[in-house]
């Protein structure tokens, strides 16, 4: 049988070549980078991405390292009050699963090595596809070394500025939001004992925001400074100007100014996503992640959806036993308004975190009377465990 091929080798593709092998699939996954290695730092994990974790036998090494926080916790950057708090106690008795966080290459390391157990998983680095032309049997990969692979079908697991994707799609550059995000860990033991709570902790001000939560079983902080500049292009994950950062958040809180003049190392991103869209399947090739759907990471879940079609891929071809094209058709029917409304919604969030003026006293006010119960069914749409035909779990 010929594997089917992957590209990319992100959260999305190793997540998809281990749904794909666990579903009697051989792989065969290409990553551009010479390693492979995860950027950035924490990542949230939501109720609906645990369910997944379980499908793809990797939860208890991802629990192993993450944290359960105590509550969501958002707080006014400039006036420094609690604007709402939910707490996550309640979480596993609402959708039977937890929400945690957890470093990103902790995340990708666990499927990583579940990928690396399995004989008929082949993880090639340093292998970037350019190109692929499709038949009525199967997909023909060109990478950028010239060699040419043979495979069943091709998922573009490739990423935000995905290949794959201009040629299923062809609908040119993401869109640059003009958000900036200024990325960094600490150790918790440099941090003022104020700060080293167990929670996620959100500072939103007018066109800037700063999240903190703690990592690796609380031994570290991630934090993440966000404030809207045009003044980035297209730069991702490199070294920001701590004092360009400083002057956005010139206005907030002391609190928040000393947590970030502790930092000295930053690297930053310039955040995109695209409109949501079908047509990201053609045949024997479809998209995945942020290739098929990319986000603002307003609401967290741009790793948890790329996990969540992972599955549903696999569980589609299962359903539609050798008709390729049949499951990933349906794949991308069971998806799309899915990943379509997160991406919506993020955009929405963000604008909530980065409200300034009457806007920001309208949301203090609507967000102050609503009781924790209401705040987490509010989120039930997107907690809730996604279904779809074929999941067995
Ligand atoms: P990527 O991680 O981009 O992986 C793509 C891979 O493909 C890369 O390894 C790349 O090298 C490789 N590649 C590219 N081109 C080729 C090629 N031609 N051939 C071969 N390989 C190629 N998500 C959450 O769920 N929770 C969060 O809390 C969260 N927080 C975030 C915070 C920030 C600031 C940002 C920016 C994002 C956040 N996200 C979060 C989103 C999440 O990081 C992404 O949605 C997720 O990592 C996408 O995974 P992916 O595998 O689809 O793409």
């Amino acid at each position: 049988m010929d594997p089917i091929l992957i590209a990319g080798g992100g959260i999305g593709g190793l997540g998809a070549a281990l749904a794909l092998s666990r579903a009697g699939h051989p792989v065969r996954l290409f990553e551009r980078a010479a390693e492979f290695r995860e950027a950035g730092a924490g990542i949230q994990l939501g109720p609906n991405v645990f369910h997944m974790l379980d499908r793809l036998g990797v939860r208890e090494a991802v629990e192993r390292d993450a944290v359960r926080p105590d509550a969501l916790v958002m707080r006014c950057a400039v006036h420094g009050h609690e604007i709402t708090r939910v707490p996550l106690d309640g979480m596993p008795a609402r959708f039977g699963n937890p929400y945690a966080v957890t470093h990103r290459a902790d995340l990708h390391r666990s499927l990583l090595e579940a990928c690396q157990s399995r004989p008929d998983i082949l993880l090639e680095t340093a292998r970037s596809v350019a190109v692929f032309i499709e038949d009525a049997q199967g997909v023909t990969v060109r990478l950028e070394d010239g060699d040419c692979i043979r495979g069943s079908a091709l998922v573009g697991a490739d990423g935000l500025w995905s290949r794959t994707r201009q040629v299923v799609v062809g609908d040119g550059r993401p869109v640059v939001s003009g958000h900036i995000a200024y990325r960094a860990v600490v150790p918790m033991d440099s941090l003022p004992e104020a700060v080293r709570e167990n929670r996620v902790t959100l500072w939103a001000g007018p066109r800037l925001h700063l999240v903190h939560y703690p990592l690796r079983r609380g031994e570290v902080m991630n934090l993440v400074a966000v404030f809207h500049s045009d003044h980035y292009a297209e730069g991702w994950d490199q070294a920001g100007d701590p004092k360009l950062l400083w002057r956005h958040f010139d206005a907030t809180r002391p609190e928040v100014r000393d947590l970030l003049s502790r930092i000295e190392t930053w690297r930053y991103w310039v955040l995109c996503d695209r409109e949501p869209r079908r047509g990201w399947t053609r045949g024997r090739v479809t998209l995945l992640g942020d290739a098929a759907h990319p986000m603002l990471q307003y609401l967290a879940q741009g790793a948890n959806m790329a996990l969540e079609d992972a599955v549903c891929l696999a569980d589609q071809l299962r359903v539609h036993a050798g008709d390729v094209a049949a499951a990933f058709a349906a794949y991308e029917a069971l998806r799309v308004l899915r990943t379509g409304r997160v991406q919506t919604m993020a955009r929405v969030f963000g604008e909530i975190y980065h409200a300034g003026g009457v806007r920001a006293e309208l949301r203090d006010a609507w967000l102050a009377g609503r009781d924790p119960e209401a705040a987490r069914e509010g989120m039930a749409w997107l907690y809730d465990r996604p279904r779809w035909p074929g999941d067995a779990g």
